[in-house]
């Protein structure tokens, strides 16, 4: 089923460019159809993209990408039967997590019972500290409706909205940054109270690690037939007088001529596109979304020394540049006594923090390592007052930039001025008439979310390849 060769010229009906999971998931769902030559390119050695988890001792995962699948995620879990990958419903024990801000470490429980005094010194009134983002949220939406709503720029709006302080408080609890950003208000602030304040779902993880369920779709595509290149960045796109489309790479790989292509990128690679991102409706494509920078990293400790802080699998957030930290190693094992890691997600300005303190490749920081001084010192300033003694040295960590090429951030969101579901449906086909198709989460109604990529790319192929739904006949 591979493409054919012809005079220094590689043909195949469908081209798939890249290599996460939008592009594998539509890689093995087309080829599951049959009848089409399938080829899936892919800028990096790694198949998987956003979805990235690092193995670095027997039975430990960590995440340094995607982590967490919500009940409403039908198509990922659907996938996760259908590839025979088990989820592992998340332990709650939010009452144990910590926020430290502005010098204070609280535990949840301990910020919930706060009735006179202010957990946090921000002039930011008790009840507010304690209700967090959600209710500070949910003050602006009141206050908006004596204004002129929502629209708008998100940070200039908010703060009409909010105070200073309230602001601060938003960002700094939250855990993003994105509040005081120029991008949609309305469709952004719309997302936020989906993603991430509707706290009555169950959320789950891959205890075989994420990037299990990238490897699994992979080799189930590539075993239906779909012929899968590494290494191989797409460069340029162009689209002749007679209709035909054809693939330019880089690494001296010949170009491909495709019958039809599907682009499952994020914003800067479709931006790097040349020929291509030059055409009006892919300039307006690009302008609807903003890509938003984090940093993440996995700090390895010799024990899992927070469960005896009470916690396991809760969650940290600071106003320092770690951001917000989360403990793998004790999920499944109270007794866990071997290695474990923290993950770090830290975003906007805490993530810039870390910008030029990281190794390329992916490569560990040993523990001799200036950034090392820096982790311990932070872990050590929100975990001390909670523990009996101060926590083992770290061994290494790894830090990871999505800001870097080819990702330009970890996740996407609308930008000011755009009209989300106009764009969302302008990605499916930018160019009149040509059968090229962009997918992936950036240019999602569920933008954040592998949800998002999965249900861009099964639009893509319900719509143009009339292929049935995943879900079709599912009650
Ligand atoms: C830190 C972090 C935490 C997250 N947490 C969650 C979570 O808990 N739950 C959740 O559901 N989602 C989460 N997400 C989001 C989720 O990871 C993404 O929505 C999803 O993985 C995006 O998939 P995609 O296929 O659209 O894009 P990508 O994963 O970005 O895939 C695009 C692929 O294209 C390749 N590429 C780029 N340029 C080229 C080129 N020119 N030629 C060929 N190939 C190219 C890239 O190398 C990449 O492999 C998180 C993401 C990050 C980074």
């Amino acid at each position: 089923m591979a493409g054919t060769s012809l005079g220094g010229q590689v043909e195949t009906d469908v081209a798939i460019v890249g290599g996460g999971i939008a592009g594998l998931y539509a890689a093995w769902r087309l080829a599951g159809a049959g009848g089409r030559r399938i080829k899936l390119f892919e800028a990096s050695g790694r198949l998987g993209g956003r979805i990235h988890t690092l193995y670095p001792a027997p039975g430990l995962t960590v995440e340094l990408g995607a982590q967490s699948i919500r009940d409403d995620h039908h198509l990922l879990i659907r996938l996760l039967q259908d590839l025979g990958i088990a989820m592992r419903a998340e332990q709650k024990d939010d009452g144990a997590g910590l926020v430290h801000l502005r010098g204070r470490t609280r535990s949840h429980a301990e910020i919930g019972k706060a009735r006179l005094r202010r957990p946090f010194a921000y002039d930011v009134t008790v009840s507010l500290q304690r209700g967090g983002p959600g209710r500070l949220l949910r003050k602006a939406q009141r206050k908006a409706t004596d204004f002129e709503g929502l629209a708008g720029e998100l940070g200039p709006r908010l703060s009409q909205l909010l105070s200073p302080q309230e602001m601060a408080y938003l960002a700094d609890r939250s855990g993003y940054g994105f509040w005081t950003s120029p991008v949609n208000a309305d469709a952004v602030l719309g997302w936020a109270e989906q993603s991430l304040f509707k706290g009555s779902h169950q959320m789950f993880d891959v205890p075989s690690g994420m990037s299990c369920v990238t490897d699994a779709l992979a080799a189930a595509a590539h075993d239906k037939g779909v012929d899968i290149a590494t290494d191989c960045p797409l460069l340029d796109l162009a689209i002749d007088a007679g209709g035909a489309i054809t693939l330019g790479f880089g690494g001296r790989r010949p170009p491909v001529r495709a019958g039809s292509v599907i682009l499952a990128l994020p914003k800067v690679a479709i931006a790097g596109l040349g020929g291509f991102n030059r055409l009006d409706t892919v300039r307006a494509l690009l302008a609807a979304v903003d890509a938003w920078p984090v940093v993440t990293s996995a700090i390895l400790y010799p024990d899992c020394w927070w469960t005896h802080a009470g916690f396991r699998t809760a969650i940290a957030v600071t106003d320092l540049p770690l951001g917000m930290v989360r403990h793998f190693g004790a999920e499944d094992r109270p007794q866990h006594r071997g290695i474990g890691a923290l993950a770090m997600f830290a975003d906007g300005e805490r993530g810039a923090f870390w910008r030029g303190r990281s190794l390329p490749d992916g490569a560990w920081l040993a523990s001799d390592d200036p950034a090392m001084a820096e982790i311990r010192r932070m872990v050590e300033t929100v975990y001390r007052p909670k523990l009996r003694r101060a926590p083992p040295l770290p061994l290494k960590a790894m830090i990871r930039d999505w800001a870097a090429a080819p990702f330009g951030g970890a996740f996407h969101l609308w930008a000011a001025g755009s009209k989300p579901d106009e764009a969302a449906a302008l990605a499916l086909r930018p160019v009149a008439g040509a059968p090229i198709h962009v997918c992936g989460e950036a240019w999602s109604p569920r933008q954040a979310w592998i949800e998002g990529a999965l249900e861009t790319a099964e639009s893509v192929l319900h719509r143009y390849f009339r292929l049935p739904g995943l879900l079709d006949g599912i009650p």
